[in-house]
């Protein structure tokens, strides 16, 4: 972990979050190397749920929140964890996550603390227009999902998925950007007939499975956990946690959770007219009727919901960790290398003019670099130290699968020569050549 948070630093993937003013715990910032390859995790997710299928919709709701929404989602009441104080050093901790240094005698009896943030809306701070940060996604899909429905006829099974902030007020933020305070979701909310959840179910933990794997991750250092007894949360009729080897040790990665018709039936009103089977709340205040029509019986039906919820920064974390690699070299000298995908590499290849000064040979490296960019693939940057051997060890580091060098051969011959990140194998090529052996390379 450690040297993953120092590469994390030096090279711009993660800072801490307002470090000249001494820090905030549990908050991160991603640098320019680290929002390249979130923004391509989350492109990869968008992609397999969205683009990939024919049954999945996109969102991107707000993060305040309605406290009705968080009421009757049960999460004002349970949305909380043990916290016990240390009254020797004076510290406060997650009741289960105690450091060894504290003896039993001097720790309080456990309370319960609510993890949601809250903040103030509009100009008046009476205490009665308060609004949540929301602390999952999931919430704002069941209140859009009349719109939805409405608005792209879906019928079931359906899905919505969305990418974005989620806010907990976490006891003991740790082990870097594994628990934070302020953290990304990536939460398909898919709608099925009841009765058909748990095959759902099912295939929905082998997709995100194999998803993991096609990230890089590899099998052996995922595991699958059946959530049980005090564990299952009160929605879910059924968990499926994916399981991470991380540095720290083996932790959730995503949740899959068969959520029932709990939500749906939640937040809908006239709750007495529908078949709903999870034990809800009354709900007084929603004005929407959150069911579908079948299409055969024209009866409503309330949908049951398989939830797989992953987190981008765990995913981050693993992502990292898998592709980080100290290799032993041939001539006896050490290299680090991010042997990342092609597809989420921050920078998929720098072009390297041999000499530092010299026009031509930055100018014509600066052509290829824009022609490869307009190819909208991803990142491509111009690596102008004039130090070739230096510009392999730092691309290396940060994954960049593709280092192309322009020497007085690509002046003269119009050759190039590229090096590959994983082989360090050097092969000439014309540059005329160099666009679609990039696309190749990129995407398979
Ligand atoms: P944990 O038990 O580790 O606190 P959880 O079961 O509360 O996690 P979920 O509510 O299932 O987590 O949230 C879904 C996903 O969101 C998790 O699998 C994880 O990837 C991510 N996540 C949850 N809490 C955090 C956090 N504090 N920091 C970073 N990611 C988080």
């Amino acid at each position: 972990m450690e040297e993953l948070v120092a590469l994390c630093k030096r090279r711009g993937f993660i800072f801490q979050s307002n470090e000249i003013y001494g820090g905030l715990q549990g908050l991160y910032d991603y640098g320019p190397l680290g929002v390249e390859l979130k923004n391509n995790i989350k492109q990869s997710w968008w992609t397999s749920m969205v683009y990939d299928r024919d049954d999945i919709e996109g969102l991107d709701a707000s993060i305040l929140t309605h406290p009705d929404v968080l009421k009757y989602s049960g999460h004002e009441d349970t949305f909380s964890d043990p916290l016990v104080d240390c009254k020797s050093c004076g510290e406060r901790f997650r009741a289960d996550q105690v450091p060894d240094y504290c003896k039993e005698e001097d720790l309080t009896e456990p309370r319960q603390f609510n993890l949601m943030f809250k903040t103030n809306v509009g100009p008046v701070d009476d205490g009665a227009s308060f609004a949540y940060l929301r602390p999952e996604t999931a919430q704002q899909i069941f209140t859009n999902f009349k719109n939805v429905v409405d608005s792209t006829s879906r019928t079931l099974p359906f899905g919505i998925a969305q990418i974005g902030k989620a806010f907990r007020n976490e006891i003991t933020p740790r082990n870097f950007i594994f628990r934070v305070r302020e953290f990304e979701q990536m939460e398909l909310e898919f709608f099925v007939e009841p009765g058909s959840d748990e095959d759902w179910h099912k295939k929905w933990v082998e997709n995100r499975l194999s998803w993991w794997e096609e990230q890089g991750v590899s099998k052996d250092k995922l595991e699958l956990l059946h959530v049980t007894g005090e564990d299952l949360a009160h929605y879910s009729k059924a968990t499926v946690d994916i399981m991470y080897k991380f540095p720290h040790g083996l932790e959730e990665l995503e949740g899959i959770a068969n959520r029932t018709d709990f939500d749906l039936g939640s937040h809908s009103k006239n709750q007495e007219d529908l078949a709903i089977s999870a034990k809800t709340a009354k709900n007084t205040s929603s004005n929407a009727k959150l069911a579908i029509q079948d299409i055969k019986t024209n009866e409503w039906v309330v949908p049951y919901v398989i939830e797989p919820s992953a987190g981008v920064d765990r995913g981050f974390l693993a992502i990292l960790n898998e592709s980080y690699q100290v290799q032993e070299l041939e001539n006896g000298k050490e290299r680090v290398v991010l042997s990342l995908k092609p597809h989420l590499a921050p920078i998929k290849a720098a072009v390297i003019p041999l000499k530092k000064n010299n026009s031509e040979l930055v100018d014509l490296a600066h052509k290829l670099k824009n022609e490869l960019q307009n190819l909208r693939i991803g990142r491509v940057v111009v690596e102008n130290t004039g130090n070739i051997g230096k510009s392999y060890r730092k691309h290396d580091e940060i994954g960049t699968p593709l280092c192309i060098t322009i020497d007085f051969d690509s002046l003269e011959k119009n050759q190039v020569t590229v090096r590959d990140r994983d082989s360090m194998e050097q092969k000439t090529i014309d540059i005329s050549d160099i666009p679609d052996f990039f696309k190749d390379y990129l995407i398979k």
